[in-house]
Parts: C-alpha cells; structure tokens; sequence
C-alpha cells in the first residue's frame, strides 16, 4: 500500500480546502498543482494516478495555504493576462481586470495605425493599458507614470519581457510626471472604491493605494479633471475608468472642470465603465473650475 498523494485525490482535497476562499477551487487547484510538479494541466488529467513526493506535497500545500488565505492567483502565479499579453503583476501592483480592456478597446478607436500620436497613462500600475495599447499601435509614442517605484519596476520589466520598446515610464504622482508635455491622449484606470465599500473587504491583498480614493472613491478623478487639461493637446481626448455607480458624478465633476463631448461606455457587464471627455482650448486651465 502506498501512502503517497495521487494527484487525483490531492486535487479533490484540495478543491475542497479552497472551496470559501475560491470561485473557481477546482481550476485553482489543478493551476498550483501544475506549478508545484512544473506540468500543464493535461498531463494531470492523463495521469490521474501519478503520485507526489514528500517534497512536492509540502509545496502544494504550502500554495493552497496562502490561497486559501485569500491571496489571489495573479499573485501567487506572479502573472496575469490582460489583452492577450502575459504581465507580471506583484502586490505593488493591481491586477488587471477585464473590464478595464474597455478602456483600451475606446483608446485603440482613437489611436490611428500609420501615423505618430502620443498618449500618457496616468497611473500604469503594471503596465497593462499602456503595453496594450503600445502593442497595437506601434507608431504611438506612449508615456506611462506612476506614483510607485515599485509599480513602475514592474511595468518596465513588462516592457523589456515583451520586446515592447514605444514606452517610456515617469515615476510621478498623476500630472506631475509629464507637466512639460501634450498629449493626444489621456488614459487612467485610477483609484476609485469609495472608502466605506465593502467590495474592498475582497481586495485586501492589492495595493489600497491603487483602489481607495476618498469617501466616495472621486478624491484622484477629481483631481485629474483639475490638472489633466494642461497636458492635454487641443483636439485631443481623456478616457477615464471609473465605478459602476459613478457615471453621473464623473460627469459633473468633468463638466464643473470645463470638458466637453463627455461620453460613457459600458463595461462587459453592461454597466457604465469608462468616460471619455475632450476640452475646449479656450478656457483658462490655469484656473479650471472658473466660469
Ligand atoms: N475595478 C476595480 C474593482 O472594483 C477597482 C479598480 C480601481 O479602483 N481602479 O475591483
């Protein structure tokens, strides 16, 4: 009789011990298998009765405590997908969500094929939007800034990962990284959970600087509205993610600021997501909330 793990009754019981922590046990449970063994998920399903070491039990269980404990996959897997591009992400930074491929779908309608377009990402956490987008539009010089150091290490080594060499990064807390130039476009998925929202009681283990924003999750939106016109090039655009629930009042804080042609987009769920804005160049940004 042997007393080793077999994979098939190490996934069960796993699947189990991640069953509060987990939507997804199961898929979760084969994925740090696959790591703990280095094998793809098919060869766990063609060998069902392979058994796992002392060694590898140990590592198994040691991943499945530290997702059962609530730490995502993104983190535990140092990795997640976001518009097809592999990303290393770390708790520094947020992990990409689908939702926020919304953002770059309305960039990407903005951004032409075949010409120059410069275009900052206020705030690039890993890099997503801006490699995104710096992938698809080869031409387009994109800027990228963030607050943290350690955000911003990621993203550049997201960017050398991938070969993607049209962004450059500025360490900088939102305008302040790029107030000497002008951008065609303006993108952000910046902090928006209001502080009371108990959605954040699921997001623990992410940067609460990349999520919170005041009470009511506006304080970063309405200071890019104040500062975001002076970097803006007459003509040109801002997109900006935002909560669900938010719609209205990015729309007057937007229109309080001056900025006009404001749109909303709604999100996979079908819920209002991202607003576009552009601003007239003749109003005074040096003073923005002025009539
Ligand atoms: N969309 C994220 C969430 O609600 C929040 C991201 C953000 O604040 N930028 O989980």
């Amino acid at each position: 009789m042997n007393d080793e793990l077999r994979i098939d009754t190490a996934l069960t019981h796993a699947a189990k011990q991640l069953s509060d922590a987990s939507d997804s046990p199961r898929l979760d449970a084969e994925l740090l298998l696959c790591r703990t063994l280095d094998v793809t998920r098919s060869y766990l399903f063609a060998h069902p009765d392979d058994t796992l070491d002392a060694l590898a039990t140990e590592r198994f269980e040691s991943l499945l405590q530290r997702r059962a404990s609530g730490l995502p996959m993104a983190y535990i897997e140092g990795r997640r997908e976001f518009w097809s591009l592999p990303l290393m992400v770390s708790p520094a930074t947020l992990i990409p969500r689908p939702d926020t491929e919304i953002l770059v779908q309305q960039a990407l309608m903005l951004i032409p094929r075949e010409s120059a377009f410069s275009v900052v990402d206020l705030g690039t956490g890993s890099g997503a939007i801006a490699l995104a987008l710096a992938n698809e539009r080869p031409l387009a010089s994109i800027t990228a800034t963030d607050c943290s150091k350690d955000a911003l290490a990621i993203a550049q080594e997201n960017a050398r990962q991938l070969g993607i060499s049209n962004v450059e990064f500025r360490a900088g807390n939102w305008t302040a990284a790029v107030t000497e130039n002008q951008y065609d476009l303006i993108v952000s998925n910046p902090p928006y959970v209001a502080e009371n929202d108990p959605a954040l009681a699921a997001l623990s283990f992410e940067p609460q600087t990349a999520l919170r924003s005041g009470a009511d999750g506006l304080a970063d939106i309405r200071l890019l509205s104040r500062q975001c016109p002076t970097i803006l090039k007459p003509g040109g655009t801002m997109l900006l993610e935002h909560g669900a629930d938010q719609q209205s009042a990015v729309e007057r804080i937007l229109l309080a600021d001056h900025w006009t042609n404001i749109a909303c987009v709604t999100d996979l769920a079908g819920l209002p997501r991202v607003t576009s804005a552009s601003f007239n160049a003749d109003i005074d940004v040096s003073n923005p909330s002025s009539p």
